[in-house]
């Protein structure tokens, strides 16, 4: 979708909550398996992303993982984030998403949500601000409104996140506490 940088940042105005595919948006995409069994899948997740997602929690924003697969470290990361709600093993992903957004009072409007695939389109579509990593699918790429400059895994989501916060005028606010 083709909007005006000014339809965007309107948008990006409005958001109150962010959510998240995991594959390929908080991580590179490779999935590394380890021989010792099921459970011990491997994900390397950017710190600059980490530090992103606390300023969306100070923001006040809702924030929530939402992933096709089920993997005990993407949960471990979340809870080392704070972040509460991690939705796994979503397929597809949308009617999990609606439920989400009832069950948190959140109007699609007022969500972020960042996505790498095919299966991230309905919910691109879906929301207020639909955003795509830089290596997205190309079918992605057109359903969002915003692609980040840098690829999934390397700091996308924090760059949507510091696009959010300047929009909203809340950047300096957040940030004052760490350059002190
Ligand atoms: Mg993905």
């Amino acid at each position: 979708m083709s909007l005006s940088e000014q339809a965007i940042l309107d948008r990006a105005r409005q958001v109150r909550a962010l959510v998240l595919d995991v594959d390929g948006v908080l991580t590179d995409g490779r999935l590394l398996y380890l021989p010792q069994g099921p459970d011990q899948e491997a994900k390397s997740f950017h710190c600059h992303d980490g530090l992103g997602l606390r300023l969306a929690r100070e923001a006040g924003w809702q924030v929530a993982l939402l992933t096709g697969r089920r993997s005990s470290v993407v949960e471990r990361r979340a809870r080392e984030l704070d972040i509460p709600d991690v939705l796994s093993g979503a397929f597809p992903k949308l009617p999990v998403f609606e439920a989400w957004c009832r069950r948190r009072g959140m109007d699609a409007d007022q969500v972020a949500y960042m996505g790498d695939d095919l299966v991230d389109v309905p919910i691109l579509r879906r929301v207020g601000l639909g955003a795509a990593v830089a290596d997205a699918h190309q079918e992605a790429r057109r359903a969002a409104i915003w692609v980040s400059s840098r690829p999934g895994g390397a700091g996308a989501v924090r760059e949507l996140v510091e696009y959010l916060l300047h929009a909203q005028g809340r950047w300096d606010e957040l940030v004052a506490p760490l350059l002190a």
